[in-house]
This record gives structure tokens, C-alpha cells and sequence, in this order.
């Protein structure tokens, strides 16, 4: 996907595919002026959830609470993890479950790597997996490995600034990393390849913390992405949920009534949403 900022030439087939979305967009006629993004069915707020690493116990103890709800997740895998149960992420993603790259080894410290290197060895042969066992038809999106977002050498911006660009030619349409707020439509596109993301047992296995940034996210008509590493019956580690915790925070986006996406699906929601409002003002001219 050579072409990564949105184009012009898509504004319109985008501003139709969505109609039934944004409901009854009228084109030029509506104003131009900041309004909160309509999500689907008359949603008051969006969240994915994304599950690191290919893990087990994502299989046995969090895939069976989604199915419950009927949702679909975003599963971002390493070949490392993957590959040990590998029929069982392919009928995940036939399910309509995204997978998507998240390395094929999971390096985390990355000071001493080349843009070349990590292209070569990390991103593109974890593409390559991902094709050859889910097909090329994926969503291109990815999770940076322990939340790390500077590549190489250079000060903080440098680092990124390179890392974006392995991205960018990678065809990564968005990233996400495991920090920030509610993420608000109108910035989800001009900094994608750094949506927030909050991981709601990464300081203790509690459920508070999860609740209050989706309350937030409510509040705020945004999008919230959750990340979630082992799904265990009792946490053990630190980032470790327990199924209980899992799964109220699932009841209580159940109750908040939220619209359900894997990230790809919601990012590609929001990118045809903005450029509907960006549509009036250019015909404008
Ligand atoms: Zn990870």
C-alpha cells in the first residue's frame, strides 16, 4: 500500500460507502464546522480490543467471552508465539477476528537496530507469515512490541521519526502504542501511527482504572482501545488479567452499549468519516 495519506481521489467513493453511518450526509450542504463523529447505529463511543503477543490463554479464556457478546478483536501476533497453535488463530481470523503484525520475535530494545534490520527481519518476515497463513486481505495495522516507539539512535523524535518510516513503508495504515487517553476522531488520522491505547491490568489486575477511561470515552464520543496480554483465571504477573476483571470490563461495555470493532475496522471508519467533513469544504473552493 504505497499510498498512505489519505487520497483526495477516494474522498467521494468514501463520503457514499458511509452514508448509512453518518446518516443522511448531504453533502456540500452540511456545515464544515467541528461536530463529534456519528458512530454506527447511533453508538455513543467506540472501543477495540487488542490482544498482544498470540498467547494461549487469549485462545482458552478471553475468545470464548467475545464470542458471548458476538465481538470481534484485534489479535496482534509474533510468529514466536503464533505458530504453536496456529490452526487455532486461523479459524479465529475466518471468524472475522483481525490479526495483525506485531513482530515476528518481539524485540523491545531496539537502540542498537537499523531501520534495514528491522524491516528485514522482523517487520516484513512477519508480513510474510501473516499473508501466507491469513491472506494478504488483513488489516495493516500494528502494535509496537512492550509499548517502545524509538528505533535506532537520536534523540526521542529521532528514534520515532524512524520508526515511523519503517512503518510507512512497511504499508502500516495505523499503530498502536499503550499509552494516553480516549483517542478523538479528528486526531486519529493525522497521527496514526500513534494511537493511544490504555492496558488496564499493567499496574494491578483491577478493574477501576478500565472503567473510568471508559466512562471517559463516553464522555468524549471517542474511541477507546483497550490491550490486554495473558487472560489468566488468576493473574500472576504484572499485566496479567484475571478472567473476572476481563470480563466485567466486558459487561461494562455491554452496558455502556459502545460500538464493539477490531482496530483496523474502527480506524477505517473514522479515516472515510473525516474525509466526509473534509468533502464539503474542498467543493467549496
Ligand atoms: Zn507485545
Amino acid at each position: 500500500m504505497a499510498d498512505f495519506r489519505p487520497s483526495r481521489r477516494s474522498l467521494f467513493a468514501a463520503t457514499a460507502g458511509l452514508a448509512a453511518g453518518v446518516g443522511g450526509f448531504a453533502g456540500a450542504a452540511k456545515p464544515a464546522a467541528a461536530q463529534p463523529l456519528r458512530w454506527p447505529d447511533g453508538k455513543r463511543a467506540a472501543v477495540s480490543l487488542t490482544y498482544d503477543d498470540g498467547l494461549n490463554s487469549q485462545l482458552d479464556n478471553a475468545v470464548p467471552e467475545l464470542n458471548r457478546y458476538g465481538w470481534k478483536a484485534t489479535f496482534f501476533l509474533t510468529e514466536a508465539n503464533a505458530h504453536w497453535r496456529l490452526a487455532d488463530w486461523e479459524a479465529l481470523a475466518r471468524a472475522g477476528n483481525e490479526v495483525a503484525n506485531h513482530t515476528m520475535t518481539h524485540p523491545c530494545a531496539l537502540a542498537h537496530w537499523s531501520a534495514d534490520q528491522f524491516a528485514r527481519s522482523e517487520l516484513g518476515p512477519m508480513d510474510g507469515y501473516l499473508d501466507a497463513n491469513f491472506g494478504p486481505d488483513r488489516a495493516k495495522t500494528f502494535a509496537y512490541p512492550c509499548g517502545y516507539l524509538g528505533l535506532g539512535q537520536g534523540d526521542r523524535r529521532r528514534r520515532f521519526a524512524r520508526y515511523r518510516r519503517v512503518l510507512e513503508r512497511d504499508g502500516v495504515v495505523a499503530a498502536r502504542t499503550t499509552a494516553g487517553g480516549p483517542n478523538r476522531p479528528a486526531d486519529v488520522v493525522a497521527d496514526r501511527l500513534r494511537l493511544h491505547a490504555f492496558e488496564p491490568a499493567d499496574d494491578s489486575d483491577v478493574v477501576g482504572p478500565a472503567l473510568r477511561y471508559l466512562n471517559e470515552t463516553v464522555a468524549q464520543g471517542g474511541w477507546a482501545i483497550l490491550v490486554f496480554h495473558e487472560v489468566l483465571p488468576q493473574a500472576k504477573a504484572e499485566g496479567d488479567a484475571s478472567v473476572a476483571v476481563h470480563n466485567r470490563i466486558l459487561a461494562r461495555i455491554a452496558e455502556l452499549d459502545l460500538w464493539c470493532a477490531p482496530m483496523g475496522q474502527v480506524f477505517d471508519y473514522v479515516e472515510a468519516a473525516e474525509r466526509s467533513v473534509a468533502a464539503p469544504r474542498l467543493a467549496g473552493r
